[in-house]
C-alpha cells in the first residue's frame, strides 16, 4: 500500500480509523475498572478523536498483578536471549508495516508535521527496538579477576516489573527509548502514556501481542499522572520507574520511591540547552539553520531544544538576522499537509503558556525581533508562529525557565570563559553545542560544559550507539546506547569457592 501524499489524503486515512481507547492489560484491551474515560482531543482543530479508559488505582494494580505474574511464571526472562531477540525484531517490523497509521495517530494526537512523525518518529521508534534487540545476544557478564580456588561471576538480571511514565513530545519515540531495553532485559513492562498523546501507545500494545510477546509483559495504562501515574510510582510491587517528563514531576517520583518500597527511579526531565556561536564559526549559515531548527523543531517542544542561544557579540547583530531569516521555513501549517514543518502545540494549556512565557518577557525587557503571534484561529486548533528574542538576560524567567514552546532567546558574549559560565548557569543540563573552527576552543568549551551531550558544530547529533541523558536537574541516567541496559538490570555478583 502507497503512503498518502496529500492533506486530504492523510485526512481520508484519519476518517477510516477506528482509534484505540482501551488499556491493554494481561494480552487484553479492557475499560477502566471504574468505566471512566477522558476526552483525547486534536490540538489541530481541536475535535474530539476518542473517548480514552481513564485508569485509576484499582487498574494500576491489575496491570501490576498481570506484570508480576509473567514475571515470576518466567514466561519472558527465562526465554532464550536469541528468541527474545527474534520477537522484539517481529515487533519493531510490526511498527514499520503500520508506519502510516501510527504516524497519524501522533499527528492527530499531539500535533506534530505528519512527515516528521512518518520520517522520525515512528522509524526511530522501530530502530530503537531492533538496535536493542540486535544486542540481546552480544552482551556478555564479566568473570572476575580471583584466585585459582575461587570463581567470581558477575551477571546481569532483569528487575522484574518496570513502568515507563512517558511525555507527549515524541509519544512513541520516547516510550521505545524506555520500554526497548526492559524488555529486552526481560522486565515485564506497563507503559503509561502521557493523558495528551495516549493513541499510539494502545495501537502498539496489540502488535506487541502479535510479536509474540507473552501476555502480562508489556501493559498500556492510559490515565492521568496524578491518579494512574501516581499509583504505579507508588505501587509496593514496581521495581523500576523509568521516567522522562518535566523535572518537577521528576522530584515527585523520588518522593514516591521513598515513601514506598525505593523502586529504582531513572529520570530524563527538562532543559534549558544553550547553543554557543563563536564569531570563528566554520559557516555561519549553517549555523543559523541549525539554531532555527534546534528552537521550531516539534514546535520547540524538545527537551535539547537550543532555547538559549549564545552569541558572541562582535557577529550578534548578522547572525540573529541569519536565524530569523532560517526561522523563515518553520512556519505553522496544516500538520497533515506533508509540506507543512511547524504544526500546533499540543494543547490549550500548553499553547497558553508559550504565549504568557512571550508576554512576560517583554515585560522583563526583551526585545521581540519577529514571530510570537498566535495564529489560524479558524482552524480551532493550537497554532503560534516562532518568536526570537534579543536582548535577553540570563537572569530572566526566559533563560532561566523551561518553555517547552518555539520560543528563542539570544543572549550575547565576549569571551569563551563567560560563554561557558552563561551556559553552565541554569538547574538544567541536558545538553549544549558550541560552533568553532578552532579545534582547542571547541574541546576546551565541550569539556568546560555541564551537560550530558554536547555537540560541536552540529545541533542534536547521535543515534542509537550513544547514550543520551541529563546533568543536574536534567536528570539521571542514561537512554539509548548499551548503557540503556544499566538501568533496566541488577547485578549480581557469584562466588564460588571451589575445594
Ligand atoms: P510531565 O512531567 O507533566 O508528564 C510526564 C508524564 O508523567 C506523563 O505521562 C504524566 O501523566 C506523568 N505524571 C505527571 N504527574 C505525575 C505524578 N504525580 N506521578 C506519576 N506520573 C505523573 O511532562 P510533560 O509535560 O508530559 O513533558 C514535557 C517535559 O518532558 C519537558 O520538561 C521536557 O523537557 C521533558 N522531556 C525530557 C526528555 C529527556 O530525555 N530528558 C525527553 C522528552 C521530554
Amino acid at each position: 500500500m502507497t503512503s498518502p501524499t496529500t492533506a486530504d489524503e492523510w485526512r481520508a486515512l484519519a476518517d477510516s480509523l477506528t482509534l484505540p481507547h482501551q488499556a491493554f492489560i494481561n494480552g487484553q484491551y479492557v475499560d477502566a475498572l471504574s468505566g471512566a474515560t477522558f476526552a483525547c482531543e486534536s490540538p489541530l482543530d481541536g475535535r474530539k478523536l476518542a473517548d480514552v479508559a481513564s485508569c485509576q488505582e484499582e487498574d494500576a494494580h491489575q496491570a501490576v498483578g498481570a506484570a508480576r505474574e509473567a514475571f515470576e511464571t518466567g514466561v519472558w526472562r527465562d526465554l532464550p536471549p536469541a528468541k527474545r531477540k527474534k520477537i522484539l525484531l517481529r515487533f519493531a517490523d510490526l511498527i514499520k508495516a503500520n508506519r502510516d497509521e501510527l504516524a497519524l495517530l501522533e499527528t492527530l494526537d499531539m500535533g506534530k508535521p505528519i512527515r516528521f512523525s512518518q520520517a522520525v518518529d515512528i522509524p526511530g521508534a522501530a530502530q530503537t527496538l531492533s538496535w536493542t534487540a540486535e544486542a540481546i545476544d552480544k552482551v556478555y557478564g564479566e568473570i572476575a579477576p580471583t584466585a585459582n580456588n575461587q570463581i567470581g561471576m558477575i551477571t546481569r538480571e532483569p528487575m522484574g516489573v518496570v513502568a515507563c511514565i512517558v511525555p507527549w513530545n515524541f509519544p512513541l519515540l520516547m516510550a521505545s527509548w524506555k520500554f526497548a531495553p526492559a524488555l529486552a532485559a526481560g522486565n515485564s513492562v506497563i507503559l503509561k502514556p502521557s493523558e495528551k498523546s495516549p493513541l499510539s501507545a494502545l495501537r502498539i500494545a496489540e502488535l506487541a501481542q502479535q510479536a509474540g510477546i507473552p501476555d502480562g509483559v508489556f501493559n498500556v495504562l492510559p490515565g492521568f499522572g496524578s491518579s494512574v501515574g501516581r499509583a504505579l510510582a507508588l505501587h509496593p510491587d514496581v521495581d523500576c520507574l523509568a521516567f522522562t517528563g518535566s523535572t518537577a514531576t521528576a522530584k515527585q517520583l523520588l518522593v514516591y520511591s521513598g515513601e514506598s518500597n525505593m523502586k529504582r527511579v531513572w529520570l530524563e526531565a527538562g532543559g534549558k540547552s544553550p547553543n554557543i556561536v563563536f564569531a570563528d564559526a566554520p559557516d555561519l549559515d549553517k549555523a543559523a539553520r541549525a539554531a532555527a531548527q534546534a528552537i521550531a523543531f516539534n514546535q520547540g517542544q524538545v527537551c535539547t531544544a537550543g532555547t538559549r542561544l549564545l552569541v558572541e557579540s562582535s557577529i550578534h547583530d548578522e547572525f540573529t538576522e541569519k536565524v530569523k531569516q532560517a526561522l523563515q521555513k518553520w512556519q505553522p501549517g496544516d500538520p497533515l499537509d506533508p509540506a507543512t514543518t511547524f504544526g500546533a502545540i499540543v494543547d490549550q494549556q500548553q499553547f497558553s503558556k508559550v504565549l504568557d512565557y512571550i508576554a512576560t518577557a517583554q515585560q522583563e525587557g526583551a526585545q521581540l525581533t519577529t514571530g510570537g503571534q498566535a495564529v489560524k484561529p479558524e482552524s480551532g486548533g493550537y497554532f503560534a508562529q516562532p518568536a526570537i528574542f534579543t536582548g535577553v538576560k540570563n537572569a530572566m524567567r526566559l533563560a532561566r525557565e523551561e518553555v517547552f514552546g518555539p520560543v528563542l532567546a539570544v543572549i550575547s558574549f565576549d569571551t569563551p570563559e563567560e560563554a561557558v559560565a552563561l551556559a553552565n548557569d541554569s538547574i538544567y543540563g541536558l545538553a549544549a553545542a558550541v560552533w568553532t573552527s578552532d579545534i582547542n576552543k571547541a574541546h576546551k568549551t565541550a569539556k568546560a560544559l555541564r551537560a550530558g551531550s554536547v555537540w560541536i558544530n552540529n545541533y542534536d547529533g547521535g543515534d542509537m550507539t550513544a547514550p543520551f541523558g541529563g546533568f543536574k536537574q536534567s536528570g539521571h541516567g542514561r537512554d539509548k546506547s548499551l548503557h540503556a541496559f544499566d538501568k533496566y538490570t541488577e547485578i549480581k555478583a557469584t562466588w564460588l569457592t571451589l575445594n
